[in-house]
């Protein structure tokens, strides 16, 4: 099932040159050689994907919410095969990939139950008031989507927010079509799902432009993908220096669009006086488990501790370097990745205002071990090297003298995924004068820890830069869908010319606010087209 092909439309390629896949535990060679996509191969799966996305963006809710769960159902019917080539690309364990194939299936059924509930159109309908004067005339508005996305699957979710992940199901779910630039760490993962896309876009009649995979490993493969005239926007997760150079290329196109790329993050945990001598240890171990899951590989990993100083946070920092000490160095998605961790590590080990709290044993290969590092809130103000995300299972904690130390710390971070804050009853006042400092910074404030991010109507998984280079937005939960959605506004349009969801009769039985007033469609007599 697997030969390393470019997937245009329904067709395959395969290019003379090709790069290969690597098990990050053994170094071994992983399926067959994969092709590279040319910029020929991008202009072509572009100018596809442009021809299709009337047909497709014109499609009634329901037939798009069937493709969807088209999508979904052949992702299941892969099999196990999924789930052991995904292992040998990655380094994941089976249980951790099984579930993230049940969150990738769910995300899709979301976005098909969400596209068949119709509220992501916005229709709104404003009649005229022809004795007015001046006379108004009707307007009616609603979403549409905004043509072909480009989407680049992440390292560290092969699934879920790879392939057929989450940009993937919200710009399907916009109406929009796609062209993947998959992550050369998992090919072999990527072709399987993009196949199962594939089939689905056959089975369900569409046009095939409507989808196509580029595998590649070349960052002209990606800039080309973003230049191209017919994308109209990108979803991206990745590396800070990545996301930023697809932004560059996309702001200085001749039609700049947007980049949803999602970068770093430290994901702050401000852990108040109350909860720390209440609950230090307890805390302790718990952090421990949310900053090795995954080999610390979520981008909500908590990277960062901050506390007021004294004996409490000095029992937390103990019990937390034994906890770590007992977690088995992991494999990491790749050796980039593994590379980039220890020179994250290496670099706070060298600054002379930073001190090592754990011991850091036993890493090898791709196997690294966790670390825990112990600063002043001084130092840490100052220096922003201290303040950069090292991707991995590695955190600092911030020794701060008051409270105003730590609020001083928080004003002090870039934007972020999440922050934390743990309290107890005494701590009340001061978490709620922390709290609108940490949600000017974050997509989603904690009480908790930040390593599970459930999809959601609610969720946010997006935040301010660096965590996101487009803060008005998530990538997670069906909100994501307006990434790809744009407001059309008709005005005066006779009833012929409207699309469905805008005619008087409303066809598709949505929600709609007329003059104002949300409405509930009348009684069904018909389900949507
Ligand atoms: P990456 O190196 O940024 O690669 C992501 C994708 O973008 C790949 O398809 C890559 O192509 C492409 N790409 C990267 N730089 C490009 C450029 N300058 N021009 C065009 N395309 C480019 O990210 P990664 O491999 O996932 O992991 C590396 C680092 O990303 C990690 O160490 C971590 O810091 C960060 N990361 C952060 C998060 C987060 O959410 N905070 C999540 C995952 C990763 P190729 O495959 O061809 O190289």
């Amino acid at each position: 099932m697997i030969d390393g092909s470019i997937l245009i439309g329904q067709g395959t390629r395969r290019s003379e040159e090709s790069f290969r896949a690597y098990d990050p535990a053994t170094g071994a060679v992983v399926g067959p050689g994969f092709s590279i996509a040319s910029t020929q191969d991008v202009a072509d799966a572009c100018a596809l994907a442009a021809d299709a996305a009337e047909a497709f963006g014109s499609l009634g809710p329901t037939v798009r919410a069937a493709f969807i769960e088209a999508v979904a159902d052949a992702i299941t019917a892969i099999g196990d095969v999924l789930i052991e080539t995904a292992m040998a690309e990655t380094g994941l364990p089976r249980a951790r990939l099984e579930g993230e194939r049940g969150r990738t299936i769910g995300q899709l059924q979301l976005s098909a139950s969400v596209v068949r509930q119709g509220d992501w159109l916005d229709a709104t309908l404003d009649s005229a008031l022809p004795e007015r004067v001046p006379p108004r005339p009707a307007l009616r508005r609603m979403n549409r989507p905004v043509g072909p996305a480009a989407v680049f699957g992440a390292s560290n979710f092969p699934l879920a927010f790879s392939v057929a992940g989450g940009d993937t199901a919200s710009a399907f779910a916009a109406g929009c079509p796609v062209v993947v630039k998959g992550h050369s760490a998992h090919p072999g993962t990527g072709e399987l799902v993009a196949r199962a896309v594939q089939k689905a876009v056959a089975a369900c009649g569409l046009p095939e432009g409507v989808f196509s995979y580029l595998p590649g490993k070349s960052h002209e493969l990606g800039a080309a993908l973003v230049a191209d005239p017919r994308i109209k926007a990108v979803g991206f997760t990745g590396s800070r220096g990545g996301g930023l150079h697809l932004v560059d290329i996309a702001r200085k196109r001749k039609e700049p669009i947007p980049v949803y790329a999602e970068m770093s993050s430290v994901n702050p945990v401000i852990i108040l006086p109350g909860a720390l001598a209440g609950r230090g240890i307890e805390l302790a171990g718990a952090f421990s488990s949310s900053l090795t899951l995954g080999a610390g590989q979520f981008c909500t990993n908590p990277g960062t501790i901050v506390a007021v100083d004294g004996p409490a946070l000095d029992i937390f920092v103990g019990a937390a370097a034994d906890a770590l000490a007992g977690v088995e160095p992991a494999t990491m998605l790749n050796s980039g990745i593994a590379e980039a961790y220890r020179e994250g590590v290496a670099a706070l080990d060298r600054n002379p205002a930073v001190e090592r709290a754990s011991d850091i044993h036993g890493a090898s290969h791709n196997r690294c071990a966790p670390a825990l590092f112990d600063t002043t809130a001084e130092a840490y103000v100052r220096d922003a090297s201290i303040r950069e995300e090292v991707f991995g299972s590695a955190a600092i904690v911030v020794r701060c003298r008051d409270l105003a130390e730590v609020a001083a710390t928080v004003s002090a971070m870039e934007g972020q995924l999440t922050a934390t804050i743990h309290m107890d009853d005494g701590d009340m006042e001061a978490a709620q004068a922390l709290s609108p400092l940490l949600a000017d910074k974050v997509g989603r404030l904690v009480n908790g820890w930040p390593t599970g991010v459930e999809v959601t109507h609610a969720m946010v998984h997006g935040g301010p830069f660096p965590a996101t280079s487009d803060t008005r937005s998530t990538s997670v939960g069906p909100l994501a869908i307006a990434r790809f959605l744009r407001p059309v506004c008709f005005q005066n349009l006779p009833e012929e010319m409207l699309p469905p969801a805008l005619r008087d009769g409303n066809p598709w039985r949505l929600s709609r606010r007329i003059d104002g007033e949300l409405r509930a469609p009348a009684v069904a007599t018909q389900p949507n087209a």
